[in-house]
C-alpha cells in the first residue's frame, strides 16, 4: 500500500510543508504515508539532550548515538519483505539526482535521518547498516544548517515519481533530466506579449517540426549550460555549437 516515509528531526515543524503541496495530495490519495518524528522523544534526560562535544576535540557539537539508536529501534520494526532504506542527509553523501529519486520511488519504506550540528556519531550509521539499506545523500555541494531541507527536497522529487501520483505520466517523461537533456523553453498565450513573439514553429501545427525544434533547443541548452550531463558528445554533431566538454 504505497510508500511509507518517516522523517526523524529535532525540528518537526520544519517539515510542515509536506502537509501542503504535492506531498499532501499524494497522502490524500493514499499513495504515500508520511510521518514526522521528534528525535527528542528518544532522549530521556530532563533536557532531552541530543548532542555532546566531539571526541578528539574541535568546534561544535555532535549528535549522540543513543537517541538515534532508539529511534531506529522504533521505526525499523517493519514486517514487509523489503529491507527499509535509511537516508542520512549529509554533504559528504552521494549527490542527489533524478536517477536517485527514481530508485527511491521504487522503495516501500524510507526513513530520513536529519542531521544537525556537526553531524551524527558515525556509529549510528554503521549500526543501522546492519539492519537496513543505508544511503548517504547530499543535496549539493554546499553546507546547510540541517538535513531537513534536504529531506524535504528529496521527498518532493521522489513522491511525484510514485506511480499514480502525477495525473499525466507523459509530462514526467518529457522533463528536464529524464532524458539526460535540459528541457526546451515553453510558451503559452498570448502569442505576442510586450513586443516578444512566440517562436512561429510552435503556432504552425506541424507536429514533426515542433518536435524537431524542441529537441534542438534542448540539446543547445544542455550544451551551453550543462555539458557535463551529456555522455555522448555526438549528440551535438548536428549543431554549430561545440560544448566545452
Ligand atoms: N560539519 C559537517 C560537514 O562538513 O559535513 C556539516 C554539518 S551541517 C552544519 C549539519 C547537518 O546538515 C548535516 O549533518 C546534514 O544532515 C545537513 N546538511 C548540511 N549540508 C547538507 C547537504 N548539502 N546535503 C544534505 N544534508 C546536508
Amino acid at each position: 500500500t504505497g510508500l511509507r516515509i518517516d522523517v526523524v528531526t529535532i525540528f518537526p515543524d520544519y517539515l510542515a510543508p509536506l502537509e501542503l503541496s504535492l506531498a499532501g495530495k499524494a497522502r490524500d490519495k493514499g499513495l504515500i504515508d508520511i510521518r514526522v518524528h521528534d528525535l527528542r522523544q528518544w532522549a530521556h534526560d530532563r533536557h532531552h539532550t541530543v548532542d555532546d562535544t566531539p571526541y578528539g576535540g574541535g568546534a561544535g557539537m555532535v549528535m549522540k548515538p543513543e537517541p538515534w539508536g532508539e529511534a531506529f529501534d522504533a521505526l525499523l520494526d517493519h514486517e514487509g519483505d523489503d529491507r527499509p532504506t535509511v537516508v542520512f542527509t549529509t554533504p559528504s553523501g552521494q549527490p542527489f539526482t533524478q536517477a536517485v529519486a527514481r530508485e527511491l520511488a521504487g522503495k516501500e519504506r524510507i526513513v530520513f535521518a536529519c542531521g544537525r550540528y556537526e553531524g551524527i556519531d558515525q556509529r549510528v550509521i554503521d549500526e543501522v547498516a546492519t539492519r537496513a539499506e543505508v544511503r548517504e545523500i547530499s543535496l549539493g555541494d554546499y553546507v546547510l544548517n540541517g538535513g531537513e531541507v534536504a529531506a524535504l527536497a528529496i521527498t518532493e522529487a521522489v513522491v511525484r515519481l510514485v506511480p499514480g501520483f502525477m495525473g499525466n505520466a507523459s509530462s514526467l517523461v518529457e522533463e528536464s533530466h529524464e532524458d539526460g537533456l535540459l528541457e526546451y523553453p515553453v510558451f503559452t498565450k498570448p502569442s505576442s506579449w510586450r513586443g516578444l513573439e512566440v517562436p512561429p514553429v510552435l503556432l504552425s501545427g506541424d507536429h514533426a517540426a515542433i518536435a524537431a525544434w524542441r529537441r534542438d533547443q534542448a540539446v543547445r541548452r544542455t550544451a551551453e549550460r550543462r555539458p557535463d550531463l551529456v555522455s555522448a558528445p555526438s549528440l551535438f554533431d548536428d549543431l554549430e555549437i561545440r560544448p566545452a566538454l
